[in-house]
C-alpha cells in the first residue's frame, strides 16, 4: 500500500509514500492530505470471518490492509496493547447500547479522556513510540487545545519514550473537569502550558513555532491533529465493529449518524463504506456551526470567519472549516487531484468558498456515497437530552445529542441506525444540569480529580519564551 496526496496530479511510483513515512507527518508537501492510492476491498467471506474477532484483532486485520512496513507480529502486538478492557472499560471496547428497536448508541467514549478521540489517539501513541524507537529519533508534539484533542493526545503520549507533548490551552477557559484531566498528568514528558489569552493566541503560537522551519527541524516539532491518516485509519475499525454488532448477516445494511466537526470521524465511515462495509447512509450531524450540513444540502462549501463561528454547548464541533473534508471531495471528484487542488488550494484561500451544486457529481454525495446531513441547536440539544432520558433512561452528552436529533430525522424502516456516542455527559456537565436539573454520573476513576496535584505553567503568548521552554526540555 502506498499513499498519495489529494492535490497530486500524477504521483510517480517512486514518490508514493509508505505508511511509516506519513505516520509522523502532517500535510503532504503540496498542502494536500494523504490518502491510500486505493481502498482495499473486504469481501463477504472476510467480513464473516471478522465477526468472531476481538476488537484488537479486528483492528489488526483492518490496519494490515493499510500498513505493510511494520512486521505483522509487531502490528498485532501494538493493537493488542492498545485496545484492552483495562483502558476502554469493556471487553467489547465499543459496545452498542440499544435505545429501542433499530436505534443504537455505539459507545466510543469510555477511554481515558471520555471522548472518542481516545479510540485513535491511544493507537497513535503506541505507533509513535514504536516507530521513533525504530528510527532512533525523538518527537516534540506542540499543539493548542480548548479541550478534547489536547487531553486525548496527552493521555496517549504520557510516559511514551521518545515523545514529549507541549500543549497550550487558554488560561482559565477550560471547564474545571477538563483542566483537572489535563493538568493532573504529572508525567515528565507532558508539558501543560496555560496561555494568558484565548484559544486563537494558542493557535497563533503553534503556527509561529511550526512556521520557523529551522527551529521545527532542529527540535523535531510535530503535531497530532485530525488530518493524520493513522488517526482516520484507526477510526475505520469501529464502523466495522458497530456493523458487526448490529447485524447477524452481511446482507443487512446499517446507517450511522456521526456528530461532526472536522469531518475526521465520518470520513472514517466513508472509508469503511468504500472498503465494502454494507453501510446504507452516513448521516453528518452538525451543531450551529453547519459548514458541513450546508454543503450536503446545497453543494456550497463555505468557510466561516471568526465572527461567524459560534461558541456552542457542543464545543468539540465548533469549527469554521472542516479540515478532513478534502479527502471526501477528492473521492467525489473521481480522484481528480488537480481539481481538488484548485478548490482547496486556490478557491477556498481566495474566496473562502466553492460551489459544487451545479456539478453533476454533487448528487452522487447522496446517491453513490450515502451522505445525508442535519443540524441541531442548543435548544434541540436540551430537548434531546431530556427526551432521551425520559424515553430510554439514558443520559447522553451534548455532541451525542446533536447526533441523536439528526438521526431521528433520517431513520428508515428496516435499517438499523447507529449513533456514535462521542463523549460522556460528565465532560459537559453544565448543559446536562440545564437540561435535567442534576449532575451527570461521574465514572469512579474521575471522582475527586479536581483536588489532585496539578502540573501546569502559565505563560504569556510569547513565541520566544515558548521556544526557550522547548529547547530547555530537549537539552
Ligand atoms: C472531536 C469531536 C467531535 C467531532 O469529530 P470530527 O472528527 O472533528 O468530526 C465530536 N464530538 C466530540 C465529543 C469530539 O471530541
Amino acid at each position: 500500500m502506498r499513499y498519495i496526496s489529494t492535490r497530486a496530479t500524477a504521483t510517480p511510483p517512486s514518490e508514493r509514500k509508505r505508511f511509516c513515512e506519513i505516520l509522523l507527518e502532517g500535510l503532504a508537501p503540496d498542502g494536500g492530505l494523504y490518502l491510500p492510492e486505493t481502498y482495499p476491498q473486504v469481501d463477504d467471506a472476510t467480513l464473516t470471518r471478522w465477526r468472531s474477532l476481538s476488537y484488537a484483532d479486528l483492528a489488526f486485520e483492518i490496519l494490515s490492509l493499510y500498513v505493510d512496513d511494520i512486521p505483522a507480529e509487531d502490528l498485532r502486538a501494538l493493537c493488542r496493547k492498545t485496545y484492552t478492557q483495562a483502558v476502554f472499560g469493556t471487553a467489547a471496547i465499543v459496545p452498542l447500547k440499544q435505545l429501542e428497536d433499530g436505534l443504537y448508541l455505539e459507545a466510543l467514549s469510555n477511554g481515558p479522556t471520555l471522548a472518542f478521540k481516545d479510540m485513535a489517539m491511544q493507537l497513535l501513541g503506541n505507533l509513535f513510540e514504536y516507530e521513533l524507537a525504530r528510527r532512533g529519533e525523538e518527537l516534540n508534539i506542540f499543539g493548542a487545545t480548548s479541550g478534547d484533542t489536547g487531553s486525548a493526545a496527552e493521555y496517549a503520549m504520557r510516559g511514551k519514550k521518545g515523545v514529549r507533548v507541549f500543549m497550550t490551552s487558554p488560561d482559565g477557559r477550560m471547564s474545571p473537569f477538563q483542566q483537572a484531566q489535563m493538568f493532573s498528568l504529572l508525567d515528565e514528558n507532558i508539558y501543560n502550558i496555560a496561555i494568558t489569552g484565548v484559544f486563537d493566541d494558542c493557535q497563533d503560537l503553534v503556527k509561529a513555532v511550526s512556521g520557523d522551519l529551522e527551529f521545527k527541524r532542529k527540535y523535531k516539532i510535530g503535531t497530532v491533529n485530525s488530518i493524520n491518516w493513522a488517526r482516520l485509519m484507526a477510526q475505520v475499525v469501529y464502523y466495522f465493529a458497530g456493523y458487526i454488532q448490529a447485524t447477524q448477516a452481511n446482507n443487512e445494511r446499517v446507517s450511522f449518524t456521526v456528530p461532526s466537526g472536522n469531518f475526521g470521524n465520518v470520513c472514517a465511515g466513508h472509508v469503511a463504506r468504500m472498503m465494502g462495509l454494507p453501510i446504507d447512509q452516513l448521516v453528518v450531524a452538525t451543531n450551529e456551526n453547519d459548514v458541513l450540513d450546508e454543503f450536503f444540502r446545497t453543494g456550497v462549501y463555505r468557510v466561516r470567519g471568526t465572527a461567524d463561528t459560534h461558541e456552542t454547548s457542543s464545543p468539540s464541533m465548533d469549527i469554521s472549516k472542516a479540515s478532513n473534508f478534502e479527502r471526501f471531495v477528492f473521492d467525489l471528484l473521481g480522484c481528480d487531484g488537480a481539481r481538488t487542488a484548485d478548490l482547496f488550494g486556490a478557491q477556498v484561500p481566495r474566496q473562502g468558498r466553492f460551489d459544487l451544486g451545479p456539478d453533476p457529481v454533487f448528487a452522487q454525495a447522496a446517491s453513490r456515497y450515502g451522505f445525508a446531513s442535519g443540524k441541531s441547536t442548543h435548544q434541540d440539544r436540551l430537548n434531546t437530552i431530556r427526551s432521551t432520558w425520559q424515553k430510554y433512561g439514558v443520559v447522553v452528552d451534548t455532541h451525542t445529542a446533536d447526533g441523536l436529533k439528526v438521526a431521528h430525522e433520517h431513520r428508515q424502516a428496516g435499517v438499523p441506525m447507529v449513533v456514535l456516542e462521542t463523549a460522556l455527559p460528565i465532560k459537559f456537565a453544565a448543559t446536562i444540569v440545564e437540561a435535567l436539573g442534576r449532575e451527570p454520573e461521574r465514572p469512579a476513576q474521575f471522582v475527586g480529580i479536581e483536588a489532585l496535584p496539578k502540573k501546569v505553567r502559565v505563560m504569556a503568548p510569547d513565541v520566544q519564551a515558548i521556544k526557550n521552554l522547548i529547547a530547555q526540555a530537549c537539552a
